[in-house]
């Protein structure tokens, strides 16, 4: 049973929750999305952003509108119309740069992330001699760990002993950067590549891309990051940060839609480089020779060099929509000076309602977090997952990755701090 006091703690919080949504300059966004439904005819308290952003209204339309199109004019559709198909990946372009703060000439939506790692190591994975290890962290995301290790085999190389694993220290859940900085001056001269995250999708944490990349440079080795949690969650520079390439997937916190075409990002100093080595294909080709259909590949000199299809144009259809409502409201600049709070008076509620009961594993540092609060059950009465079925049954998505935590992700775009209260008490209420 909750008694009197708690109770008035829980109101005091609910107000403080309606008097920022008030006073939240891009609640308007919310309406700009489809939001699921409990069987109640609630809106669902959807906390999984980080894992599938919820529906724009403006993708929703423009695949519509490309379906349409399609209909209407069959082939002609790549050279007619408003949008059309033909260069449809350059109407993202300006969007997508802007989201990850790059030139224009460094950006393309193309493939899916991992076949995007895979297109990148062929480039940026040049063992030589001594020089042909890569460093990775221990808990990468398997799909990123495969992809390594499938790219030493692939060049022969044996994966024991030149995968090096950047790991928390024992006991500890975080990445520790000095831990990182000893192991890349311990094997300076055989690393070939780095691959980290930009935020790590376990916990939540966020790495200094900036100062890691600096580190990489100054002993000669190249390095990418997965953006797949930190795109549309945390603000990036990568032409300045010097990063050497980047990749992300549109369906996290950009909400493109599962599966959507995603992010490529490869630094103008290698993207202008025509001769850097790469898998080739007719949509990489030159445009102005492209259809002379020719067997000499000449690659465009920016990142579209990369392109190897025609791009699928449904799923880019939704990707140019989704990244448009970032845009319209105001960019990334806008979207975190507002996470900030968000997840900040969740972190706040938590501590105050369920002190003892639960750990916060992401860091509490305003640089090293974003949406994401990565949440261990602590209190012995209910395992992990039981608590995360529980309140599910209430309306609350999250979700549950093994071994111990609950992911919550409340996203600026259209999470409310109205929700953040109702995770806190629906939680509070399955705890008692
Ligand atoms: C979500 C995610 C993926 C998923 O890869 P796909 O190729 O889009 O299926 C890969 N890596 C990381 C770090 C992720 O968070």
């Amino acid at each position: 049973m909750i008694d009197n006091a708690q109770t008035h703690s829980l109101a005091r919080a609910l107000k403080q929750a309606q008097t920022l949504d008030n006073n939240d300059p891009i609640a308007h966004m919310r309406a700009h999305f489809v939001i699921p439904k409990q069987a109640n005819g609630e809106d669902e308290y959807y906390f999984t952003g980080n894992s599938l952003g919820l529906q724009p209204i403006l993708a929703k339309e423009a695949v519509m509108e490309l379906l349409e199109a399609w209909g209407e004019r069959g082939v002609k559709g790549h050279f007619e119309g408003e949008y059309p198909w033909l260069p449809y990946h350059e109407f993202i372009t300006d969007f997508a740069s802007q989201i990850v703060g790059a030139k224009k000439n460094e950006v393309v939506m193309m493939n899916s992330l991992t076949v995007n790692l895979h297109l990148m190591m062929v480039s940026f994975y040049q063992p030589q001699g001594k020089r042909c290890k890569i460093l990775i962290e221990d808990h990468a995301f398997p799909s990123d760990h495969y992809a390594m290790t499938s790219q030493l085999k692939h060049h022969g190389i044996d994966v024991e002993d030149n995968l090096l694993l950047w790991q928390p220290r024992t006991n500890e859940e975080l990445l520790n950067t000095d831990d990182l900085f000893a192991l890349i001056e311990g094997h300076s001269d055989e690393l070939a590549l780095i691959l980290l995250p930009g935020v790590q999708y376990y916990t939540g944490q966020v790495l200094d891309i900036a100062a890691i990349t600096e580190k990489a440079h100054q002993h000669g080795i190249k390095i990418g990051f997965d953006l797949a949690h930190a795109a549309g969650n945390v603000e990036l520079a990568l032409h300045d940060w010097q990063v050497d390439f980047a990749c992300w997937c549109s369906y996290k916190y950009l909400n493109s839609g599962a599966g959507s075409v995603a992010g490529c990002f490869i630094h103008e100093k290698h993207a202008t480089n025509t001769e850097l080595n790469r898998f080739a294909g007719w949509w990489g080709h030159d445009k102005d020779t492209r259809f002379k259909m020719g067997n000499q590949f000449h690659a465009i000199a920016s990142a579209e060099g990369w392109q190897l299809s025609n791009p699928p144009v449904l799923s880019l259809a939704a990707v140019r929509g989704a990244y448009e409502t970032v845009i319209l409201a105001g960019g990334m600049k806008k979207l975190r000076e507002k996470s900030l709070k968000l997840t900040q008076y969740l972190r706040a509620l938590l501590a105050q309602e369920l002190p003892n009961k639960i750990d916060i594993i992401t860091p509490a540092e305003e640089s090293e977090s974003g949406c994401q609060l990565s949440i261990m059950v602590t209190c012995d009465k209910l395992d992990g997952k039981a608590l995360f079925k529980r309140i599910e049954q209430q309306g609350i998505t999250t979700d549950w990755r093994e071994p111990n935590v609950i992911r919550v992700a409340p996203v600026p775009l259209y999470n409310r701090f109205e929700d953040c209260y109702h995770f806190v008490r629906i939680l509070k209420e399955c705890l008692q």
